[in-house]
């Protein structure tokens, strides 16, 4: 090994290597971690996974290491919306505790279920203990947490000239406690560490790498006596992903709940209200009061979404630090976008300002494109990172504003008989282009699923939706603009039930698709060793059989 630390123009990359063989599934890393970074009950930053594959006698057993995997290419830090979450130069992903608001952007962007967030502080006997409360760690309840690879060991190491990894007492307590040697941690940009000789010589895996995110855990899985092996159909066929026993199978996600889907709903109804509002007085009425009272009930409704969403917040009161990274961060622009979006309909209300309108309804606009990335930059939730998801939630907002348009011509009209009986045929049109394209994208959307690895269970809560949303969310809608085009001479009840069904359909969809598929990716073991028993077993031990078999 180099002396990395004496070269001071030397960044380390720390990292672990697990050795899949050797973990005998004792948990002494766990408790190690919980040791030494105070979690509280319920809170495990340091897992390992008990996966049984296969079926009597051809059964096999592995225990596979789990946590923050400090990944090279982070999907949690662009997303955090306060710079909370951030990366150093030797790799660690930190967490600022105090910066955090418990927004849970980075624990839903997170492919590896790494992250927690304890709303409110547990005891282990069920009431408090002076024990336990001397190590509470108040700064971690309500906002975002996870393994830190014990950082303060590391940099009290650090600068006392100690090598971590090799220096035991400065090594992550996980890695120092393992009884089998079979987590080692080191320095990836030393050729010469512990880690870098492990993986120079041993084949490993990376979960998930196709995510592209370049975790830094490599899992070393096959020795001279018992070889790899990728896994078999049994382990990944869909039967066994849907399975909620299976430990690799990901659950669904809490973080984001009714409260958050709401803010999808109503600022996808408010952006696209705004927008066909804008649309209106640009092209048919030309009527600053028209625009001034769609841009007003937008308002209301984009400051619905925004309260539910805030209310899902784990800190409320420092809510206002997500305005600290427009940089990366979808959420922090949606702020942004709102920032102007409500002064600039307030300017055009005031003051009668048509170009306040028009800025406000472009505000809106950028607001439903910041909606649609921050579910598509959920990385962690296969169902929300789809390709398809962020056309599909801007279509779907235009769609709810023309039906929410159509729905209020009914009752309001419009100021002139001939621009009611335009508007009621532009909207009807639109409806109409909406209504098929909406179906197409979740049509698509569907086909595609398993092959964009959205897991089985993901799967059935989308299928489980499809024929309602398509028969009373795009069916219902399409014939009856079809009707109004064909008949209207003006505002007419099929606009109004038509507008009301698409926003009614839009609304469903979110909810379920925020709700009841966002399941977590689940954890994958990519390559296996092969030391089960029957057909699973090492070639060595079969050997032993048939050799015991010839004696018999
Ligand atoms: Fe850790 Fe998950 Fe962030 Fe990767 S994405 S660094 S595993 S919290």
């Amino acid at each position: 090994m180099t002396d990395a630390n004496a070269d001071t123009t030397h960044t380390p990359r720390w990292g672990m290597t697990v050795d899949v063989n050797r973990c005998v599934g004792c948990q002494t890393c766990t408790v190690a971690c919980k040791h030494w970074n105070d979690t509280q009950p319920g809170v495990q930053w340091r897992k390992v996974l008990d996966v049984e594959s296969g079926s009597f006698p051809d059964v096999e057993r592995v225990f596979l290491v789990v946590g923050c995997q400090h990944c090279a290419e982070p999907p949690c830090v662009p997303v955090c919306p306060t710079g909370a979450t951030k990366q150093r130069a030797d790799g660690l992903v930190t967490m600022d505790y105090d910066t955090c608001i418990g927004c849970a952007s980075c624990a839903v962007a997170c492919p590896y279920q790494a992250r927690t967030i304890a709303h409110k502080h547990t005891w282990y006997y069920g009431e408090e203990t002076v024990q336990e409360d001397a190590v509470r760690h108040k700064e971690r309840e309500g906002v975002a947490q996870k393994c830190t690879f014990c950082a303060d060991k590391l940099d009290d190491g650090l600068a006392q000239g100690k090598v971590p990894g090799v220096d035991w007492e400065y090594t992550p307590s996980c890695a120092a406690a393992c009884i089998a040697s079979a987590i080692t941690f080191g320095d990836f940009n030393d050729p010469d560490s512990n880690v870098s000789e492990l993986t120079a010589n041993n084949s490993y895996f990376q979960m998930h790498a196709e995510l592209g995110t370049d975790p830094q855990i490599k899992y070393l899985y096959e020795t001279p006596a018992v070889p790899g092996r990728d896994p078999d159909a049994g382990d990944l066929d869909d039967e066994r992903l849907a399975d909620p026993a299976n430990p690799l199978v990901g659950e669904r996600q809490k973080f984001w709940d009714w409260r958050a889907a709401m803010n999808w709903c109503f600022g996808g109804l408010a952006s696209g209200f705004a927008v066909v509002g804008a649309l209106n007085y640009l092209f048919v009425e030309h009527d600053v009061q028209e625009i001034a009272a769609a841009n007003f009930a937008a308002a209301g409704l984009m400051a619905i979404g925004l309260f539910f969403v805030w209310l899902k917040i784990g800190r409320k009161f420092r809510a206002w630090r997500a305005i600290f990274r427009p940089q990366t961060s979808w959420m922090t622009r949606e702020l942004y976008a709102a920032a102007v979006f409500f002064p600039a309909v307030l300017i055009g209300i005031v003051f009668a300002s048509t170009a306040a309108h028009l800025v406000a309804a472009l505000a809106a606009l950028a607001f439903l494109v910041c909606q649609a990335k921050i579910l598509h930059m959920a990385k962690g939730i296969p169902a929300w990172r789809a390709p398809l998801v962020p056309a599909m939630i801007f279509s779907s907002g235009l769609y709810e504003g023309v039906g929410l348009t159509a729905f209020l011509l009914f009752f309001f009209g419009a100021a002139h008989v001939d621009e009611g009986v335009a508007l009621a045929r532009s909207l009807a049109v639109a409806g109409l282009v909406l209504a098929v394209l909406n179906a197409a994208l979740w049509v698509r959307y569907r086909q595609t699923a398993k092959a964009r690895g959205i897991p089985p269970l993901a799967r059935q809560a989308i299928d489980g939706i499809a024929v309602p949303l398509h028969i009373a969310g795009h069916a219902v809608p399409f014939i009856l603009f079809a009707v109004a085009l064909l008949t209207t001479t003006g505002p007419s009840v099929h606009l109004l039930v038509g507008g009301l069904t698409a926003v009614i359909g839009g609304f469903f969809w979110k909810y379920a698709m925020v709700v009841r598929a966002g399941y977590q990716q689940g954890f994958a073991l990519g390559k296996m060793p092969r030391r089960g028993s029957g057909a699973k077993a090492a070639p060595a031990r079969l050997q032993g059989f048939a050799r015991a078999a010839a004696a018999e």
